[in-house]
């Protein structure tokens, strides 16, 4: 089955916990030499602006698919769990 990222919002809701479950220390990631979770978040929560030297992470529409943690070879993290109960995506079934 081929789905495109529009589909898969289609199929989701957020119930967004303002206490964010990542937490990114950008610091580290202006000294990254891949950034490979801007091109492996299917979510696009992350954005490097060349120019700035800066990283940009949202949590908001995070999939919750534990890509960016997998692909981070610098363990740029200061957090990174699931959001409480209740709290995240939720994936509809059709
Ligand atoms: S891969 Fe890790 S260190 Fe590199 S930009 Fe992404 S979060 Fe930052
Ligand atoms: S867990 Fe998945 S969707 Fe959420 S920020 Fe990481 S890569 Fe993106």
């Amino acid at each position: 089955m081929n789905i495109n990222l529009d589909e898969i919002f289609d199929m989701t809701s957020f119930n967004v916990d303002r206490e964010p479950h990542i937490i990114l220390d950008s610091d580290i990631c202006q000294k990254c030499d891949n950034r490979a979770c801007v091109v492996g978040c299917p979510a696009r929560c992350y954005s490097w602006d060349e120019e700035t030297q800066k990283m940009t992470f949202v949590h908001d529409g995070c999939l919750e698919c534990g890509t960016c943690y997998v692909v981070c070879r610098k363990d740029a993290f200061t957090r990174w769990r699931y959001p409480r109960g209740g709290f995240g995506v939720s994936y509809r079934m059709t």
